[in-house]
Order: C-alpha cells, then structure tokens, then sequence
C-alpha cells in the first residue's frame, strides 16, 4: 500500500543523554532532543498484519495536525520541533476515520463495515497512571502516529479497544463520505474536551470564555465553549483566515493579540468581570498566559493544551488572591470523551467541517504540509483512498 513515512536520523543533542531503554528502541521520549533532519517520503510500504486483537481499516480522511507539522519542521540546527513521544521511521496521521474491511480473531464489539475513528493515545491498561483511571498519563505508551504507525496511508491496523463507532454520524447527516470527513476530526475535538471538561471542570453556561490559538484544537474549543453555553468567547491569533475561521465556529469576538494590553482587552469586553476560562491553545504561554493578571477573573480557570518547551512566568501572587486554577491537559483518551464529542456531533451541536479548508488526495501529502507552513489553513484533510 501507499503511505506517508517520516523519516529523521538519531542524533542526540549535545548534553542530552537518552535513557538506556531509548537507546535501544529509538523510542524517546524527547523528540526534539534526539531526531535531526527529518523527511517525508510518499510511497509504497508493507501492507499492515493484522493482530487477533486488531481491526484492519480502510481510511477514508485523515487530517494534519499541528504536531505533525512540528515532526516535519526543524529548528536551525536541523532538530524536528515536536518535544514528545516519536519513533522513527513512521507513518503520520492520527486524526482518522475509515472503514473496517477485516477484523482479527479476538475482535467481537466491531465488524467489517464499520465506520469508526480510534483514540491515539494508545495506553496499555496495565500501569499505574492506567489502573487509576489517568489513561491519558499512561507510563507504557504508544501513540498512532507518533510510535506506532499511523493512517496517511490506505489501510491502517489499530487495536478494536481503541475504537468508536462513527455509524450516527452517517445517520445524521445521511452521506457517509461527509461523516467520514466529520469522523476525522473527533480526536483533535477530544483534545479539547478533555481539557475543557475532564481536567478541571470549573466553568459553567453563562461564562466568559477565552481561546488562544485558531489552529484546530482552539476552533475545535471555540466551538465546544459555544456548544457548552458560553456566553462570549474571545479568541486570538496572529491569522486573519484563522481570525475568520474562529468566527464561523463560534468565536463572538476574534482579535490579533499583537501590540493589544490583553488584560484591558479582557476587562473591556467582559464589564470588567474577566474571563472565567482560559485556553491555551497557541503553544505559546510565555505571550498568552504570562501577561494575564486582572484579566482573570475571581476563581478563573485555566487550561494548558498548546504545547511548548519554554519556561513561562507566571504572576503566581495573582493566582492566589484571585482564586486561579491552571491545569496542564494532554490526550483525549478515557473519560469518555470520545462517545461523547461524537454525540454531540450527532445530535448537530458540534459540526467541524467548516475549519477543514481543503480535501487532497494521498499523493498530494508533501505539497499539503508545505501549504501548512504558512499556518494559514486551518485543517487540511486527506483523503488516502479517493
Ligand atoms: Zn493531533
Ligand atoms: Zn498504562
């Protein structure tokens, strides 16, 4: 079959001494401290084997995510950019929909025909982090994409215990092609609803609600905060199509951050209340989460799901007279988000089609990451079988 592989040399920085473990399975937990010039490849790759425990799937849509782009993207030295778990070389592609063609021995809950999408936190359920429920923490990890391999490509193998029926959403919009589309974005949604929901869920309807970043996870927030009752959600970037983009799924005011005071932006708009909930969705705290001060409200709350490298500092004196909360989110496994984020997409609350700006085929891949570059698009879809 035809597939989308990342490659990158092990080269560990200078000072940084991977564990013996990651020396021996090139399983590192530090991406950008060990993998150095990365490079896509388009073509053939075995066909996947499928385990007792498996499903075989035929992918219909698979969307690029900003960390694939910084699996793809290098700092000057020529390290890739994405600070997690990564084993190369590997097929990208963890936000995914399909179709089951096949399923192994041991596979009872799904059949062939099954439209499904699959978490890619892949936690094994027998850690600690697992067994208390944190699977999204799990010590044992795999994740679709990352470590294991993922679905730019025709066909992918996933274990049926990280699987979620998508079959209401083609009965809800009555063409399976556009709930495949819709399917391939309850991950990244799942990003955000757990970090809105599941980590601390202290916002109520009626609250003030602010989301930095208009790349998907923040659209994909933007829009649970309106489906959650928000009142108003402020959002920021520095694109205007994002800017754009954010008002279509919900934002009620779309700002540039740059050159603004944002605690006199927030107070503004807010009657000098604040906002009661913050999300981090830009990858960069040390511009939108450092500044916050009186812009927060009393009891405010913050989540973290952007990732980023750099120190922040953060006027923790302020978070103790005003009551803040932050809350650091990663993954989307458990809790069940997934069943929930598909019904609500279901049941017509959360429809994401609109952030997908462009449908391509597989052979189109390395010219859709160059196109990402710009982060103007908001998310690119492709389509590995036609
Ligand atoms: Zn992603
Ligand atoms: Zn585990």
């Amino acid at each position: 079959m035809r597939a989308l592989t990342l490659q990158a040399d092990w080269q560990p920085k200078a000072g940084y001494t991977p564990s013996p473990e990651e020396a021996r399975t090139h399983k590192a937990s530090a991406g950008s401290m060990v993998w150095k010039n990365p490079s896509l490849e388009l073509g053939p790759v075995t066909d996947p084997v499928l385990q007792p425990d498996e499903v075989l799937v035929e992918v219909a849509a698979v969307g690029i995510c900003g960390s694939d782009m910084h699996m793809y993207e290098s700092d000057p030295e020529g390290y890739i950019l994405y600070p997690g778990l990564t084993r190369f070389p590997n097929i990208l592609g963890h936000e995914f929909s399909g179709r089951v063609v096949e399923v192994g021995s041991k596979v009872n809950e799904l059949a062939a025909g099954d439209l499904v999408t699959a978490e890619e936190i892949q936690w094994c359920g027998r850690c600690d982090a697992c067994r208390r429920g944190l699977v999204n923490h799990c010590t044992d990890m795999e994740e679709l994409g990352f470590t294991t391999p993922g679905a730019m490509a025709e066909y992918i193998a996933v274990k049926s215990k990280y699987c979620w029926k998508l079959d209401e959403l083609a009965e809800r919009l009555g063409d399976e092609r556009e709930a495949l589309i819709l399917g391939a974005t309850v991950e990244p949604a799942g990003v955000s609803y757990h970090a809105m929901f599941n980590r601390l869920p202290t916002w109520l309807p009626g609250a003030y609600v602010a989301v930095f970043g208009g790349g998907p996870i923040g659209l994909t927030a933007i829009a649970l905060a309106r489906a959650a009752g928000a009142s108003q959600v402020i959002a920021f970037d520095i694109s205007e199509n994002r800017l754009a983009m954010a008002k279509t799924l919900g934002a009620t005011t779309a700002l540039d951050p740059s050159g603004l005071e944002l605690n006199d932006v927030l107070l503004q708009l807010t009657r000098g209340h604040g906002v009661d909930f913050v999300v981090e969705a830009a990858g960069a705290p040390q511009h939108t989460l450092a500044p916050l001060t009186s812009g927060l409200a009393v009891g405010a709350t913050i989540c973290h799901i952007g990732r980023s490298e750099k120190p922040t500092p953060l006027s923790l004196e302020h978070y103790q007279v005003r009551g803040v909360q932050l809350a650091g989110s990663l993954g989307h496994a458990g809790h069940g988000t997934f069943p929930n984020v598909i019904r609500m997409m279901a049941a017509g609350k959360l429809d994401l089609r609109p952030m997908v700006s462009a449908r391509l085929p597989l052979h189109q891949a390395k010219e859709a990451f160059k196109r990402l570059e710009a982060r103007e698009d908001a998310k690119i879809m492709l389509m590995p079988n036609g």
